[in-house]
């Protein structure tokens, strides 16, 4: 039908316009404004176009799957064509299933992208945001927050690819057959003995794309050349799976692959035999969980600090913050699980002295163990070597994060990934460093506009973790 339709581009541009609109169109619509998402990594749902500038979104759910729960449904991308200059565009987000308010990004070349401003951005009754900009051009690009698509980590890759310092890996292939990337970063002419093991992964929910800037971030860092990240190449082994669900990623979807599942969950194991996993695990979980094990069980250094890399739905003043488990002996955890509450919680310090602590939310009181329970990545780490492994996730959040008034920007996130690279150095050689030496952190924490928030973002819905 398709292929008949392309013969008569007109005609289908009007039938389009038409379902569009969900009621009759005429030939003139035909040269009026059109959404569409079918590119890599758009998604929308129901589109009703009021008139040429006046529109209202809906967002979808992951692969249409009515099934998922509304929190599943965040992430949309679009393109606007035709719009009319010099006249605003009105778009409502509708369906969404955050309430909170945000600033979208958008693009006229899907290169160089900005934030909608907070002038241009309101929100209704039923906390729909309302989007009202007149565009410099006919053709925009709209996202809920800044796109990083499989084709931007392969042209990343393809920017470090000559680094001596990285070996760019494939350890396995996604169930629609694209690869996931592997990055061992580390000077490869210092024995590995000694060294220290970091393993890390992102994108496990493709729209998380937060982390992918955090990582560029770190690696940027790993290979300036400063005598600072020679001394980190020659003591640390950096283990890296950039985009873990590729498949999601290039679908468009929030959190879940092209068959709606949460990888997050799936590492399921036998708690009396944890070190290999069991059931119909899909390939995106096998490969990471395989290459884990091989790091602990290849008579090199084992892995120290196991870092999963999320970004969280939020208000707008959240700040990244981290999911440490357990807590304190005097809470009733035994000695072993407040071993590893008691690094965690002097890592996050670590992290909150080198970003500047305005800059992390504060650390709760006690982190929980039905973690323990679960088949998160950090219920497998603690299964197989409880205190042993540091496996804590790491979540950004999209808004001001710590630099209110302004909203973080992929600058912002890659200077947080030096700041991580650093934090860990003074984690494992026991630094102490002066508060707050990097980026726009710098001038924003302690000018007094940083707001906190009322409670500790975990409580949140959004991870369902303790
Ligand atoms: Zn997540």
């Amino acid at each position: 039908m398709i292929r008949r339709m392309a013969a008569w581009p007109a005609l289908f541009l009007v039938l389009l316009t038409g379902l569009l609109s969900g009621c009759g169109s005429t030939e003139t619509e035909s040269f009026g404004t059109t959404v569409s998402a079918s590119f890599e990594s758009g998604s929308i749902g129901k589109v009703t176009k009021l008139s040429n500038t006046v529109w209202e979104l809906s967002l979808a759910d992951d692969n249409d799957n009515a099934e998922l729960p509304a929190a599943w449904r965040s992430w949309w991308y679009v393109k606007m064509a035709n719009l009319v200059v010099g006249v605003p565009t009105q778009i409502t987000l509708k369906n969404s299933g955050w309430p909170y308010y945000y600033l979208p990004v958008y693009s006229y070349d899907q290169q160089h992208w900005y934030r909608f401003s907070e002038d241009e951005v309101t929100q209704n009754q039923d906390d729909e945001l309302i989007v009202r900009k007149n565009f410099a051009a006919g053709t925009v690009w709209i996202a809920r927050f800044y796109p990083y698509t499989f084709t931007d980590l392969e042209d990343y890759i393809s920017s470090i690819a000559s680094s001596s310092y990285l070996d760019i890996q494939i350890p396995g292939y996604t169930q629609q057959g694209r690869p996931i990337y592997l990055f061992k970063i580390t000077d490869f002419s210092v024995p590995v003995t000694g060294k220290k093991r970091i393993f890390l992964h992102a994108r496990t929910h493709p729209a998380e794309t937060s982390p992918s800037f955090l990582i560029e971030g770190m690696i940027r860092y790993l290979l300036s050349g400063t005598d600072e990240a020679a001394a980190l190449l020659a003591g640390y082994e950096f283990y890296i799976f950039p985009m873990q669900n590729v498949d999601g990623v290039v679908a468009g979807n929030y959190r879940s692959t092209p068959r709606s599942e949460n990888l997050e969950v799936l590492w399921t194991f036998d708690s009396t035999d944890p070190l290999s996993l069991i059931g119909d695990v899909p390939p995106e979980v096998a490969v990471l969980q395989y290459y884990a094990k091989g790091l602990m069980t290849d008579g090199g250094p084992p892995v120290a600090m196991a870092l999963n890399l999320h970004a969280s739905n939020s208000e707008p003043d959240i700040r990244a913050f981290f999911y440490p488990h357990f807590g304190t002996e005097e809470q009733g955890y035994s000695a072993i699980e407040a071993s590893l509450w008691d690094q965690q919680i002097l890592f996050i310090e670590k992290v909150m002295t080198r970003y500047g602590e305005g800059m992390i939310e504060p650390l709760p009181l006690e982190g929980g163990g039905s973690f323990a329970t679960k088949t998160y990545p950090e219920s497998w780490w603690w299964a197989c070597y409880q205190d042993r492994v540091v496996a804590m996730t790491l979540e950004m959040t999209y808004g001001r994060a710590g630099y209110s008034p302004l909203w973080i920007d992929p600058a912002d996130m890659r200077e947080f990934g030096a700041v991580l690279v650093l934090s860990i150095r003074d984690y494992f050689e026991g630094y102490s460093v002066p508060a707050s030496s990097v980026g726009r952190a710098v001038e924003i924490f302690g000018n007094g506009k940083l707001k906190y928030p009322d409670r500790y973002p975990p409580y949140a819905p959004d991870e369902l973790k303790e």
